[in-house]
C-alpha cells in the first residue's frame, strides 16, 4: 500500500510511471484542478520586546482595500515590477510574540512573519539557480517585495522602524519548490476556487484513487493549512481502516475534556 502526502500534482505527474499517468481516470482527476497560488514569505529579526514594538500574540489579515477578488486578481496580473512595489494584503504575525518563553530565551528581540502571494511566473526564471546563490536580480526583486511589505507593516506599527530591523529575508514561490516540492510554489496545494469545492470534483478526488492500494492524503484531498492536512489525513485513515476516524477523534476529545475537568474538580 502507498500513501502519498506530496500533493496530486506531484503524485500523479511526477512519482507515477508515464503508463499509469496516461490512464483516463487519472488524467480526468488532473483535469479538474490547478494549481494553487505561489506564495511570498518574510522573516523579519527586529531589536526591541513585544512591548516596545507594540506587537501581540494575534494574527493580522491586512487588505488595501476592501474588494477582496478585484484587489487579488488585479496584483497578480500585474508585471513583477509593479507588483513589488505595493504588496496589496498581507498577513502578519509576531511567532515571539506568542511564545511565553521568548523573552526569557531571546531578551531585547522580536520576530515577525509575514506572509503574501506572489506569480510562480515572476520568480521562474531562476528556478533552476543554485538556492541561496540565485545573483543579484533575484536579490533585487525579492528586496522591493520586502520593501513593499514592510512599508505596510509600519504603518501598521509605528512603533515599528527600519533601524528596529536586524535581519530580514524573503522566500519566493520557488523557494516553495526546492523546500516543499511545490511544482508551482503553491502555498496551500491545489486552487481553493469554487470548482474545488464542486460535488463532482468532492466525489471524484478522494483518498481512494484509479489505482489499488494508491492512496492520497493531504490537504489535496480535504482543505489547505495544517488543520486541512490533518483532516486529510484522518480522511485517508478513515477508507483505510474502514472506520470514521473523524468520529474517533471527536470522541477522543470529548473523553480528554471529561476526564480533565473530572481531575480539575477531585
Ligand atoms: C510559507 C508557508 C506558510 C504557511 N503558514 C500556514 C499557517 O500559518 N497555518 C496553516 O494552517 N497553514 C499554513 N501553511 C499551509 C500549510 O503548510 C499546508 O497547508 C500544510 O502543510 C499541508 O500539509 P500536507 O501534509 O498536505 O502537505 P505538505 O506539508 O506540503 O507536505 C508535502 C510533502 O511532500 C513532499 N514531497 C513533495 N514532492 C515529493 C516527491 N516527489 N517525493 C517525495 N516527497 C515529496 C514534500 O517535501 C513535503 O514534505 C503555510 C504554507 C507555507 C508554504
Amino acid at each position: 500500500m502507498v500513501i502519498s502526502d506530496a500533493g496530486i500534482f506531484n503524485t500523479y505527474e511526477k512519482l507515477l510511471p508515464k503508463e499509469l499517468q496516461a490512464m483516463p481516470d487519472i488524467q480526468k482527476q488532473l483535469s479538474m484542478v490547478k494549481h494553487g497560488e505561489g506564495g511570498l514569505s518574510i522573516f523579519v529579526g527586529l531589536n526591541g520586546t513585544k512591548e516596545e514594538l507594540g506587537l501581540k500574540a494575534s494574527n493580522y489579515w491586512i487588505f488595501a482595500e476592501n474588494n477582496f477578488d478585484e484587489l487579488m486578481e488585479k496584483y497578480m496580473n500585474e508585471e513583477r515590477e509593479k507588483a513589488s512595489k505595493k504588496i496589496p494584503l498581507l498577513f502578519v504575525a509576531s511567532p515571539s510574540a506568542k511564545d511565553p518563553s521568548w523573552e526569557e530565551r531571546s531578551p531585547g528581540k522580536s520576530t515577525l512573519s509575514l506572509v503574501s502571494f506572489a506569480k510562480y511566473l515572476w520568480f521562474e526564471e531562476w528556478k533552476d539557480d543554485k538556492v541561496t546563490n540565485r545573483g543579484a536580480d533575484y536579490k533585487e526583486l525579492k528586496q522591493a517585495f520586502i520593501n513593499s511589505a514592510l512599508d505596510v507593516v509600519m504603518d501598521v506599527f509605528p512603533k515599528i522602524t527600519r533601524d528596529k530591523i536586524e535581519y530580514v529575508d524573503a522566500g519566493t514561490p520557488i523557494t516553495n519548490t526546492h523546500y516543499i516540492g511545490a511544482p508551482k510554489g503553491e502555498i496551500c496545494g491545489v486552487d481553493h476556487g469554487i470548482a474545488r469545492f464542486s460535488p463532482e470534483l468532492n466525489a471524484t478526488i478522494r483518498p481512494q484513487t484509479p489505482l489499488k492500494n494508491l492512496y492520497l492524503t493531504g490537504q489535496d484531498v480535504f482543505l489547505c493549512g495544517f488543520a486541512g492536512g490533518l483532516a486529510g489525513a484522518l480522511t485517508c485513515g478513515s477508507v483505510i481502516l474502514n472506520r470514521n476516524l473523524h468520529l474517533d477523534s471527536f470522541v477522543l476529545a470529548m473523553k480528554t475534556k471529561y476526564i480533565n475537568k473530572k481531575l480539575k474538580d477531585e
